[in-house]
């Protein structure tokens, strides 16, 4: 006999009556000496099958070795519950303990640690009910990505993990190397000898796969990449991981307003998928962390997203009264407080704003008529901030050209991005989208390291 998930035992009522065989880890166990209770736990879903123990058939030797953390397998029938909270629960018939966890020093004894109790404890805590929920999410989310995506033609594209430009611009980058650090090898003038160093030149960990994805779309059309990226930002946030995921679509032949389109239907889409697929996760999450969590998702699928140019939106900011801990005024990056303002107290609804000061922005973005503002379009969310970044890009070579001179970004680096401007040059759009950052809107979690099973941060790379 194959042993059944959990879940699919809870979600088959036809199953009553007949043996079945459970395999999983002991949330709990309680009772007399008539009648124990297992609280089983398998990591298919938040709720625990309940495992009754009949004492007249075991012994109290027997039950010794069940304590909170070990596991098991169980068989028995399945039986309707007369409990609250559960349809059925399993008659133990016969046991088998895998492995025991010793009470004196299991670190998951009680319900209720605090999230950061738990992060020091990040090896095990996907078997609290907190963290199995988020990872199942996160894996909802990942497929619901894909399938978005594939639904609609676009290309998955693998972009490389590591990069010899350092052009894109969007964060500090971890150096990668094999040169011994002890002992650097120099040149006549004394400089780092990069000749010999693996590569041959000097590499680091990717910032973004967009430049490379705009390769893919100027070829094949639609292409989305999804993997890891690297920031080395000393930004120690509730909002910033050094490793991330992120999701960067390119597509060839849109304008802007495609773009916003796009950014909007596919965020919506993500969130539908959430609230029709992962429900049992999102109540528990909404019930201990977040209240308001399910009617947020809701508005959010419910109401068109504002679409506004930076500069009104600076003006909103500036005439709001508003003492902000960063003043604003036109030419300023925007500062997570003043994205809140608009998104949370202004217009109450995801705002994408566009149309920013060039200087606050990327190189390839396309540049407007006014010869101050870019293309640019930064989707904004409440609770979260900036949750997407994007761009319609500069297709024009020779003002692409002049403005990578301008910032005096190295020709060598960037004779190959150039050339997709020199030879059949198109329209083209593209934004990436953290998942993360979509992880935590979506669980209502308050902290990013909370949704990425091991978050790496400056000073920790445990686990
Ligand atoms: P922020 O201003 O919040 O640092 P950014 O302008 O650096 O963001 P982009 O370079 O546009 O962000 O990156 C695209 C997306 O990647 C962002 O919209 C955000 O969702 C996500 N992102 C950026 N930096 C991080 C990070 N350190 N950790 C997690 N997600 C991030
Ligand atoms: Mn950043």
């Amino acid at each position: 006999m194959k042993h059944l998930k959990i879940s699919a035992v809870l979600q088959q009522p036809d199953l009553v009556g007949q043996t079945v065989e459970v395999k999983g880890w002991v949330r709990s166990r309680r009772g007399n000496k008539h009648v124990q209770f297992v609280a089983l736990n398998d990591g298919s879903t938040i709720k625990n099958l309940q495992i009754v123990f009949d004492m007249s058939k075991f012994t109290d030797d027997d039950m010794k070795q069940i304590t909170t953390g070990s596991s098991l397998r169980v068989t028995g029938e399945l039986a309707a519950s007369q409990g609250k909270g559960q349809t059925c629960e399993v008659q133990a018939a016969e046991f088998e303990v895998y492995g025991t966890a010793d009470p004196a020093d299991y670190p998951l004894q009680k319900k209720g640690h605090t999230l950061e109790f738990l992060r020091e404890k990040a090896h095990l805590r996907p078997r609290t009910n907190t963290f199995s929920a988020v990872l199942r999410v996160r894996s909802a989310m990942a497929f619901a990505i894909h399938k978005f995506f594939q639904e609609r033609g676009f290309v998955y594209l693998h972009t490389p993990l590591i990069t010899a430009s350092d052009c894109e611009g969007a964060g500090a980058m971890f150096q990668v190397t094999t040169l011994p650090l002890d002992k650097l090898p120099r040149t006549e003038e004394g400089k780092i000898d990069y000749a010999l160093d693996f590569f041959g030149k000097p590499t680091a960990l990717t910032v973004s796969g967009q430049l490379e994805g705009e390769l893919g779309a100027t070829a094949l059309g639609e292409i989305y990449t999804f993997g890891p990226t690297f920031r080395a930002e000393k930004s120690n946030t509730p909002r910033h991981l050094s490793e991330f995921w992120m999701i960067e679509p390119e597509m060839a032949f849109y304008d802007i307003a495609d773009n916003m389109d796009l950014a909007e239907e596919f965020l919506k889409y993500c969130i539908q998928y959430a609230l029709d697929n992962c429900k049992d996760d999102l109540e528990f999450l909404a019930e201990h962390y977040d209240k308001d969590l399910i009617s947020r998702l809701e508005f959010v699928l419910h109401n068109d997203f504002v679409r506004l140019s930076y500069t009104d939106g600076v003006k909103i900011l500036e005439e709001s009264g508003r003492k902000f801990e960063f003043p604003v005024h036109w030419g300023t990056d925007l500062q997570s407080e003043h994205e809140r303002y608009l998104v949370e107290e202004h217009f109450k609804k995801p705002v994408i704003l566009t149309d920013y000061p060039k200087e606050i922005k990327a190189f390839y973005m396309k540049q407007n008529e006014d010869g101050k503002t870019v293309r640019a379009m930064d989707v904004l969310f409440p609770k979260i901030g900036e949750i997407i970044g994007g761009s319609e890009r500069e297709a024009d070579y020779d003002k692409l050209k002049q403005r990578i001179d301008e910032l005096g970004i190295p020709m060598k680096d960037m004779w190959w991005y150039l050339d997709t401007r020199k030879y059949g040059t198109v329209p083209h759009s593209g934004f990436g989208l953290g998942f993360e950052r979509l992880l935590l809107f979506v669980t209502g979690m308050a902290n990013i390291r909370d949704v990425i099973p091991f978050p790496r941060y400056p000073k920790n790379a445990e686990f």
